[in-house]
């Protein structure tokens, strides 16, 4: 298939699910980025986005050229979204090795379609505008070590010189909520001020799992309180 085609179904697919496409929908649709490595630019481990990329940097931008032409005559509205990582520090994440103004501005461009209502365009604007999940991960082995205490744990976050634990991360007092129950998670994550997304890898299916919440536990008894009295 042509790149143009694939470049087009990826991104329309993208503004039929979710209402907006961006160019990581584009380059996930097209099989050259992994959720895997966006995850792992999520949490700092790339330095860049593009390097988790399986193509070389001249057909990416002729990708993200075929992308915007193609939004820009569906009529779709260029909105610039803030990406940042899904660490403690909340850092601003970096798309290019180069860094340069405009192509970072061509990865932060969510084209949203013309056709949501007010109230959906402004989901969707709030959504992009809203910090991102933190993420923890289910340690595979228990022979890891925190780069910061040197100790260790069931639990680690990912930082870029290397793996820390919760207490360091400052994580510590969060209770954990396994996945399972949608209606507490939802209520307990919503009264919770800090929360973080439990994952953990998947060998079977290559890719990072959710297997649950950290919440706070004042937040979690109320959200666990809210449910059975309604029961
Ligand atoms: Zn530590």
């Amino acid at each position: 298939m042509e790149l143009t085609e694939r470049v087009t179904q990826a991104a329309d697919a993208a503004v039929r699910e979710k209402g907006y496409a961006t160019a990581i929908d584009v380059m996930l649709g097209i099989g050259w980025l992994q959720p895997s490595h966006v995850l792992e630019w999520r949490t700092r481990r790339l330095p860049f986005l593009e390097s988790g990329i399986q193509a070389n940097l001249s057909k990416v931008s002729e990708a993200m050229r075929l992308f915007a032409a193609w939004a820009a005559n569906a009529g779709l509205q260029p909105s610039i979204a803030e990406y940042s990582a899904r660490t403690a520090n909340r850092e601003r994440l970096r798309f290019s090795k180069s860094g340069e103004a405009a192509i970072e501005a061509a990865w932060q461009t969510h084209w949203v379609s013309p056709n949501l209502t007010d109230a959906k365009c402004a989901r969707v604007a709030a959504r992009a505008q809203k910090p991102p999940d933190l993420v923890v991960v289910a340690a595979r082995h228990s022979d890891w070590r925190c780069h910061r205490c040197s100790g260790t744990g069931q639990l680690l976050v990912m930082e870029p010189p290397g793996p820390a634990c919760l207490n360091c991360a400052g994580l510590g007092h969060l209770e954990e909520l396994p996945a399972g129950d949608a209606l507490v998670t939802r209520r307990a994550r919503s009264a919770s001020k800090l929360s973080a997304v439990i994952v953990r890898w998947s060998r079977t299916r290559k890719r990072y799992e959710r297997i649950g919440v950290l919440v706070e536990p004042a937040a979690l008894a109320k959200a666990r309180g809210r449910t059975e009295s309604n029961a």
